[in-house]
């Protein structure tokens, strides 16, 4: 209260502004209104222009307080309003700020994070466009017959005496060639006025987007008018269930294999909150923004879409953004990000493969997960979600058993081919030559002879894993990270797969001068190896260094449905959103990986990966073939996975983490750090767990080094905090944080907290 008391009058009567500006301090930085204006002039959500020591910060005004913890003569000014309607709503405005409360995280880049470039660095948040009018002048001369000897000025004042308002530079540029020389010579007469205005909101849409963002591949599908299928009776009852629940809050996970018509779902209810005059808001993985999704929904939906996905440039971005703003894309597409969208009167949101990592942030800034992002903005606003997955992750499925979800399931449709026959292949009991056992290439062989198709998947690319010398056993190393570089054969290079190393391909070994050769596989040596094998049947491979952009996918793609290729290799691309309904034969090269990892997510995503890549089989009428590699068929993984199918892995996966106390039976945060030296980061931790010492309630487990230590150049190690509830959780991160803030050692690191991670190894 000091402030206000000890403040000149105006100030006195003005509250103080709580504005989050993008810098990393954890709190909101208080600040005076402008000169002449009071708080409730500077709405919440709208930006303003901020001193912030010797520069200035664009931040965005949170609340108004009536006073300050500050001392008044270090309270600045607010040194210009930027927006006339703030740009967040007030279910938004909380969304972010609970993001930053929740994730701990200063909440300026939160809301930083939650714009698009333009505008955090202060760009007008409408579009403007150069006006250009007569003037009074102007009408004048021109009834006088002025500019006698000027015909290209008299045009000009002719048209613009024309049009009433006047004209927009849009307008003149297609009318009128080079008009802006002849413009600025009457502007300097005085006869017409030349100013920027807001855009109207019509013209925001961004061309490439209402068309397609792929515009390059989009036609190559022929826009014949979608027939719009007949629902199931699940689907119709799913449709139901959500629609029901329209104008409030509830959380509803769709559970339904690859083909069941989940989509068709989400598209009969966007079409429902059209229909009441609301918006919608459609998350997806990054690798599902497909071409094909997108124009399905344009075609059934009819309106404007605006897509929002990390490869948009900026100016894109902003576009797509203010088509949302202004109403003109009632509906948002997009990935991780574009949960903060500001979709007008809001009133669905869906998350698609809701068990997708790549809706967690897990690099640098605030790391959210857009998932359980979408739900809490769903409550704050008062409308249904909709997570939907083939394979659920187990804390949805938790949430579901608890009754926090509706569940919805969605069953094979009748006109859909049976469900794969899954079975597995002993690597120890066969002949395997190249990386393939003998029964799956015999498996190959018969698919081809009886005109299937056949999908190798191999989380692996690159040719091989290892480049090895054998007469001294030297390994290529990375020389920036605990890593061996990845042998890619036809780029005769080595790569380094974390930190993006790359050397030339060596013939002889570094250390003792011998033939060195790849050991193991990669989708490049499986491809090579089958297209040896198959000579006949063309081949395609879908892994990130043979794609670059949805056009190279659409071409593989295209290459299957059209039975121009007949075995598709590829990684995790392969299980992510394409459909592929002439594969009739799944096989899995090696499913090992995931069996024995440190981190007690692995499991579950190798079950996920493997039902996905399974679903991709027997699209058509003929059931499919998948066969799964493995030096261990009796895990107990792969056995309920065989015989109970997702459903049975997550009961016995939910039995284990709630034994081991492990999410969503506990909670968990990471405290990452990483530094120049092998210790510096373990110091910093050992100091962070030591400083926590007075709150015995958490479990903080280690130190230790993360298991790939030293990646490009740096030495990561982790501290994990656990605890049983949410809450207490939270509260003990409250106090514990700002101390760690204070060690010196956190001066020597890189550290960031990641609370409830996805990948703890
Ligand atoms: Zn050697
Ligand atoms: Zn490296």
């Amino acid at each position: 209260m000091g402030a206000a008391e000890t403040a000149t009058t105006s100030d006195a009567e003005a509250a103080v502004l709580k504005v989050a500006v993008d810098c990393p301090l954890r709190s909101l930085l208080d600040y005076l209104p402008p000169a002449g204006m009071h708080a409730p002039d500077l709405p919440p959500g709208a930006r303003v222009r901020v001193p912030m020591g010797a520069r200035s910060a664009v931040g965005v005004v949170v609340a108004s307080a009536a006073g300050s913890s500050l001392a008044p003569a270090r309270l600045r000014r607010v040194t210009a309003l930027l927006d006339s309607t703030p740009l967040f709503d007030a279910a938004l405005l909380e969304l972010l700020k609970w993001t930053a409360s929740y994730y701990h995280h200063p909440p300026g880049e939160v809301f930083a994070a939650a714009l698009p470039a333009a505008l955090r660095i202060g760009q007008a948040a409408v579009g403007q466009e150069t006006w250009v009018a007569l003037t009074e002048a102007g009408r004048a001369a021109l009834a006088q017959g002025e500019p006698a000897r000027a015909p290209r000025q008299r045009e000009l004042l002719t048209r613009l005496a024309a049009a009433a308002a006047g004209s927009s530079a849009g307008e003149l540029d297609a009318a009128l060639q080079g008009w802006r020389t002849t413009a600025r010579a009457l502007a300097q007469r005085g006869w017409i006025d030349i100013s920027q205005r807001d855009e109207p909101p019509a013209a925001v849409l961004p061309a490439t987007h209402a068309d397609a963002p792929h515009a390059d591949v989009a036609h190559a599908h022929a826009r014949a008018p979608t027939a719009v299928p007949t629902p199931s009776d699940a689907q119709s009852a799913a449709v139901a269930a959500v629609d029901a629940a329209a104008g409030g809050y509830g959380c509803f996970l769709l559970q339904g294999a690859t083909g069941s018509g989940k989509t068709e779902v989400y598209l009969r209810l966007v079409m429902r909150a059209l229909e009441r005059g609301a918006g919608a808001l459609v998350l997806v993985p990054e690798i599902g923004l497909t071409p094909q999704l997108l124009e399905r929904f344009r075609s059934r939906l009819g309106v404007p879409i605006a897509v929002l996905h990390s490869g948009l440039t900026d100016g894109e971005r902003l576009q797509a953004w203010r088509a949302a703003r202004a109403g003109v894309a009632r509906v948002v597409i997009g990935t991780r990000s574009a949960v903060f969208a500001p979709v007008q009167q809001l009133g669905l949101i869906v998350v698609d493969e809701e068990h997708d990592s790549s809706y967690k942030q897990q690099e640098g800034g605030c790391r959210y997960s857009a998932r359980d992002l979408a739900v809490r903005r769903a409550q704050q606003a008062g409308v249904p979600v909709l997570l939907g997955s083939a394979t659920p992750a187990l804390e949805s499925l938790y949430n579901a058993q608890l009754g926090r979800y509706h569940r919805l399931l969605l069953p094979r449709r009748a006109d859909q081919a049976a469900a794969p026959r899954i079975a597995l292949v002993d690597l120890r009991a066969h002949a395997v030559h190249a990386g393939l056992a003998g029964p799956v290439t015999q498996a190959i062989e018969r698919h081809l002879a009886t005109d299937g198709q056949v999908l190798v998947y191999l989380n692996r690319r690159g040719y091989a894993p290892t480049l090895l010398c054998t007469s001294c056993g030297w390994i290529a190393p990375c020389s920036e990270c605990d890593a061996r570089l990845t042998v890619h054969r036809s780029a005769a290079q080595l790569r380094c797969h974390y930190c993006g190393a790359v050397q030339p391909l060596p013939t002889r070994c570094g250390r003792c001068g011998f033939a060195v050769r790849p050991v193991g596989q990669g989708t490049e040596r499986i491809a090579e190896t089958l297209a040896a094998m198959f000579p006949s049947a063309p081949l395609a491979r879908l892994d990130r260094d043979t794609v670059h952009s949805a056009a190279d996918v659409e071409a593989v793609m295209h290459s299957l449905l059209d039975g121009s290729a007949r075995i598709l290799v590829g990684t995790q691309m392969v299980t992510k959103g394409h459909h592929f309904p002439g594969v009739s034969l799944v096989a899995v090269i090696n499913a090992d990986q995931g069996l024995f990892s440190a981190d007690f997510r692995a499991a579950e995503r190798l079950a996920q990966t493997i039902v996905q890549v399974a679903g991709r089989a027997g699209r058509g009428a003929r059931a499919g073939e998948v066969l799964i590699q493995t030096e261990y068929p009796e895990h107990p993984l792969l056995q309920s996975l065989i015989h109970e199918g997702y459903e049975g892995f997550a009961a016995g996966a939910l039995a284990e983490r709630a034994e081991a106390r492990w999410p969503p039976f506990g909670r968990l945060a990471l405290l990452r750090a990483s530094g120049t030296n092998a210790t510096a980061a373990l110091e910093f931790l050992r100091q962070a767990r030591d400083c926590a010492g007075a709150h015995p309630a958490a479990r903080l487990l280690g130190p230790v080094p993360a298991s790939m230590a030293r990646r490009a150049g740096r030495h990561h190690a982790q501290l994990l905090i656990e605890h049983a509830g949410r809450g207490e959780l939270h509260r003990f991160i409250d106090q514990w944080l700002p101390q760690v803030e204070q060690l010196p050692a956190a001066r020597r690191v890189r550290w960031a907290l990641d609370v409830d991670p996805l990948d703890i190894q």
